[in-house]
Order: structure tokens, then C-alpha cells, then sequence
């Protein structure tokens, strides 16, 4: 059997890898091997985040743990890692225990996450995290890990943590917060080096629940996201010519009377098309969508996109690796 052929096969020269291909594509090939299922899930569990650190190397990527918004059942929830393999910023952690099951898929161990950052309190963006803590706290505890964890956040944010904590969490939980869980509160403009990348903070300037987006300097490329919200204006010194714009996009244009993007703070794919066209980005990936056009959203949101944006556009699928490229 071999597995290192067939994820090269699949892998290499792709912008872009979609890590349920593989998945399929490695099955198959194994079960003709003579593999059961279950011995080749597991098999795979086991070797793909080695296979994939072989392949990407040092390369920065966007590994995207869910593309949906708040309410959608066929995806996870807005959630990805950036950096390089084994070396990610967890950016937000999705509304539950899935962001658990999304790392299990990758192969990635969520002891191997050092620093996560979350944008704000909306729970679709928050509640996995205490799926992340309970993992990693207890391990602190019973001695499984030695790695410290460093989360980033708003004063709401980091408020909201030690609140919430409290009510889940025994008292040898809480003797982890502020020590071995640091909790960093972030400011307008602050910059960061996290996970061997440069990162500067920036509040959106939300007139919902206080959220904060980033312009990430990584591997010579730079990455613009703004959390859930569309772009306003305020955030063009952060996001001007970045070379990938991560710009939520509620629905297709035509679905906009019925779905109301606007008043929630968010915004269609025509409206992050003309942003990023305006901002001179030269990737746009869009991501935080319904789930109604499920199976034919890639097709649907890159059309449209293409209409008002000539740059390379991404709609990842969850589980889903962007390598980020000049
Ligand atoms: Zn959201």
C-alpha cells in the first residue's frame, strides 16, 4: 500500500486541497488493498497529519475547520488555523465539540495548539473553544501536556472566558487561568509575533457584540480577515493590498431581500467581490455562508464572484487547505 503515492498524487502543485478528496480517493485505493474500512480510518487518522507536514513543509497555509455561518447544519461553523504545519494560530473554535472532530480529521492533535484567538462572544464563533479548554486544560492537569496556551481576545472576550469557565470547570481548572492559560487582551492596532508570524489586531468597529479582525504578515504573504462582518471602510489601512482577503459572505446577491444580510452586519458575494476589486487584494476567499446552496455553493459564489473581481477567488469546503502563495 502506498499511502505516501497516493496523497502525493492527489497533493501536489494544488493551490488548493480538499482534504475529503483524499480521503475518498485513499479509501478506495486501500479497501482494493485489502484494508477494512475501519482499520484504514484509522490508518488514516494516523498518518495524514505526517503525510501532509511531509508535503506542505514550511509552507504557510489556511487549514478551514468550517465555512458556515451561525445557523447552518451542513457545515461547521467559521473556524481555521493559519501558519505552518504543526506551528497554527487557532482562529476562533466554532460553536462546539466538532471543532474536536474537525482536528481529529486533519490528524492534528489540539494539544499541538499554542495560540487561539477569538474574534468575539457570538457563539457560533466561541463555544467550541470550551471544548478546547477542557481538552487541554485537563491534560494539563493529569499531566498529559506541557505546552502552555495563550489565548487572545477582547476585554469582552476575555472577560466572557473567565465568566463562563467558572460555571463548566472545577477549581483545579481555574488555578490554570492566568498561569498556564494566559489570557491576552487585545487592543486596536496592538501587534503580535504568534506562531512564527506577524500579526497587528484591529477592532472592526462592530456596533453588535465588540469583535476584532487581523492582518496577518506570513511566510511573504499577507492575509486580511474581519471576522463576520463586511467591510466598512475603517479597516482599509489593514486591508489594502493584502494578498488574500478572508471576507465573510452571507448568500449569492439574488437571495438578499429574503435573507437580510445587511442589518446582521454581514454582506453577499457581490459585496466582497467589489471589496476586495476595490482594496486590491489578489485572492479573495469567501467564507461564514448559508448552507442552502450545499454541493453547489463553490460553483455558485465563485460565478458571481468573477463578475465584479478578476483576482483568484477560493470557496473552501470545510476541512479544506489554502497554500498561501505570492
Ligand atoms: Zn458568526
Amino acid at each position: 500500500m502506498k499511502l505516501k503515492k497516493i496523497l502525493k498524487k492527489s497533493l501536489k502543485n494544488k493551490k488548493c486541497i480538499k482534504i475529503e478528496d483524499v480521503k475518498e480517493d485513499f479509501l478506495k485505493k486501500a479497501k482494493k488493498n485489502g484494508y477494512k474500512k475501519k482499520e484504514s480510518l484509522d490508518f488514516y487518522y494516523s498518518h495524514i497529519a505526517k503525510y501532509l507536514k511531509k508535503l506542505l513543509k514550511d509552507e504557510p497555509v489556511l487549514i478551514f475547520l468550517g465555512t458556515g455561518h451561525a445557523l447552518v447544519s451542513e457545515y461547521y461553523n467559521t473556524c481555521f488555523l493559519i501558519g505552518t504545519y504543526d506551528n497554527f494560530l487557532l482562529v476562533d473554535c466554532g460553536g462546539g465539540q466538532t471543532v474536536l472532530r474537525q482536528l481529529k480529521q486533519l490528524g492534528i492533535d489540539p494539544l499541538s495548539i499554542k495560540n487561539i484567538f477569538i474574534t468575539h462572544t457570538h457563539q457560533d464563533h466561541f463555544l467550541g473553544l470550551f471544548w478546547m479548554l477542557r481538552v487541554i486544560g485537563y491534560s494539563m492537569i493529569y499531566g498529559r501536556t506541557n505546552t502552555d496556551l495563550n489565548l487572545y481576545g477582547s476585554a469582552q472576550v476575555i472577560e466572557r472566558i473567565k465568566v463562563i469557565s467558572k460555571e463548566l470547570y472545577r477549581e483545579n481548572f481555574m488555578d490554570l487561568l492566568g498561569k498556564r492559560i494566559r489570557l491576552h487582551e487585545l487592543n486596536d492596532g496592538i501587534r503580535l509575533g504568534l506562531s512564527g508570524s506577524n500579526y497587528t489586531f484591529f477592532d472592526i468597529g462592530s456596533d453588535k457584540k465588540e469583535q476584532f479582525g487581523f492582518k496577518a504578515d506570513i511566510g511573504g504573504c499577507s492575509v486580511s480577515y474581519l471576522g463576520d462582518e463586511r467591510f466598512r471602510g475603517s479597516e482599509t489601512p489593514y486591508v489594502k493590498g493584502t494578498d488574500y482577503l478572508i471576507h465573510e459572505a452571507f448568500c449569492l446577491n439574488k437571495d438578499e431581500p429574503r435573507m437580510q444580510p445587511f442589518p446582521k452586519g454581514h454582506s453577499t458575494v457581490k459585496y466582497a467581490a467589489k471589496t476586495a476589486k476595490k482594496m486590491d487584494c489578489h485572492n479573495l476567499i469567501l467564507v461564514h455562508t448559508e448552507d442552502e446552496s450545499y454541493l453547489k455553493r463553490e460553483r455558485l459564489y465563485k460565478k458571481e464572484a468573477k463578475k465584479y473581481y478578476k483576482g483568484t477567488v477560493f470557496v473552501p469546503d470545510d476541512l479544506e487547505i489554502i497554500r498561501l502563495r505570492k
